[in-house]
């Protein structure tokens, strides 16, 4: 079964936006076992939509279009795509009603005339509803091709893919595709192959895709079955030996679970606190562990001390470990962790200072130095780190690396 993207949109090709929904829907696809060896994009122009929309319906089985589906006049798929199979629109009662709604609880202005567009449906589609807009999303089944209409915003696209049509597709597909995400840290994705080459060598199904992501491998073990009891048995052997050889690194097999959810899940299981005090990162370690919701239990305020001042008046780093190591050093590292867990009066702190780039190096001190301070009741932990990415992608490491310091500790303290 052969799928092909149509991403629709004047702003994508003038690189306005970036087209993060081929690349999602694209990953979905594969992940269900569809084969993809098209994907498009065309402007808001009815003619070349048209013609877009018509070559993809002639070279794949199914045709998945993102965008175009708003309220406003060169907002087209929807029109264009069923003109191309014949179909007229007509008005949807069950999605006016839920447009009406959607407008009374967001408690705007009110809806428009233009609104009620999106309500009009092709004959005989499938309207699936938009818990998170107003555009519904629509399958409108040919007698031999099928097109998929989804909203452009990727807040709404990607709930309505995951809820309604990637369980669509399933079905289609005569032996489903079922996967678990096995997600690393800790570990580079060279060192994280060489463990498992064998594996991968010899694999058929399930098969094993590693996948490097900023400080963390994720690994794609997919099985085709028939069913899930049929996938859970393929799949139990691979996720077991991949355990005995990780160990401790995987922190989670769920596909939807960060790791700042696993380290915020475990200071809630043991009813401690944490804090952070940052330098090079300034906040990036803050926000990663405010994504997580409900984390306010354990996580109450942090602190950014970019300068030397404020690390000594709101942490008490010493102005002799300034002077005598630097700012960018164990013993601050350390001074910073247990100031900041002293002054939040916190079980926990995370501490991050090095030099990001691309300026402030030296011989001694090279750009990517970052040193990760991790206090826990009491004993405090530092690490040195040599990253090479450029100034943003070296915060971004040192977060990673900060927060898995922190599971490890964590872990070890749960015994
Ligand atoms: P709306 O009902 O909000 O008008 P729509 O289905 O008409 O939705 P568009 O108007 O095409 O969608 O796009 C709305 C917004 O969605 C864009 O401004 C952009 O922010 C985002 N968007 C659209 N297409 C893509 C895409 N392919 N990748 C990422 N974001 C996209």
């Amino acid at each position: 079964m052969t799928v092909e993207l149509l991403c629709v949109g004047t702003e994508l090709l003038l690189g306005n936006i970036v087209n993060t929904n081929a690349a999602y829907l694209a990953e979905g696809c594969a992940a269900l076992g569809l084969s993809c060896y098209h994907q498009s994009v065309v402007g808001d122009n009815e003619e070349r939509l048209e013609e877009a929309v018509k070559l993809a319906l002639k070279r794949a089985d199914i045709v998945i279009l993102s965008g175009g589906l708003g309220p406003t006049k060169d907002d087209i798929t929807k029109e264009v795509t069923a003109r191309a199979f014949g179909r007229a629109l007509h008005e949807d009662a069950h999605t006016k009603e839920r447009i009406s709604g959607y407008f009374r609880h967001m408690k705007t202005a009110g809806v428009t005339e233009n609104n009620w567009k999106q309500a009009l449906v092709p004959e005989g589609a499938i309207v699936v509803d938009n818990h998170n807009g107003t555009a519904p999303g629509l399958i409108i089944e040919g007698e031999e091709k099928t097109a998929i209409l989804l909203p452009g915003p990727p807040n709404e696209l990607k709930p309505m893919f995951e809820e309604a049509i990637a369980p669509y597709l399933n079905k289609l597909v005569p032996e489903g595709i079922y996967s678990r995400m096995i997600k690393l840290c800790g570990i580079g994705e060279s060192k994280a192959e060489t463990m498992i080459a064998d594996l991968m060598e010899r694999q058929t199904n399930p098969t094993i895709a590693p996948y490097a992501k900023t400080g963390e491998v994720h690994l794609r073990v997919t099985a085709k079955a028939k069913n899930e009891e049929e996938a859970d048995r393929l799949l139990e052997p691979v996720t077991k030996e991949l355990y005995r050889r990780f160990g401790d690194m995987i922190y989670t097999e769920d596909e939807k679970v960060s790791l700042e959810d696993v380290v915020a899940a475990l200071l809630t299981d043991q009813k401690l606190t944490l804090t952070t005090a940052e330098s090079c990162t300034g906040g990036k370690l803050a926000g990663r562990i405010v994504n997580v919701a409900g984390v306010s239990g354990v996580y109450s305020e942090g602190y950014i001390t970019y300068s030397n001042d404020a690390k000594s008046r709101l942490l008490g780093v010493s102005s002799e470990t300034l002077e005598k190591y630097g700012a960018v050093s164990v013993q601050t590292a350390k001074e910073m962790a247990e100031g900041a867990a002293r002054a939040a009066v916190a079980d926990a702190a995370l501490s991050v200072t090095g030099i990001a780039g691309p300026d402030g190096g030296t011989k001694e001190k090279p750009v990517g130095l970052v040193y990760i301070g991790c206090y826990l009741k009491g004993h405090t932990r530092v690490e040195e780190f040599h990253f090479t990415g450029n100034r943003e992608k070296n915060r971004d490491y040192a977060v990673v690396r900060a927060l898995t310091l922190l599971r490890e500790e964590l872990l070890a303290n749960r015994g």
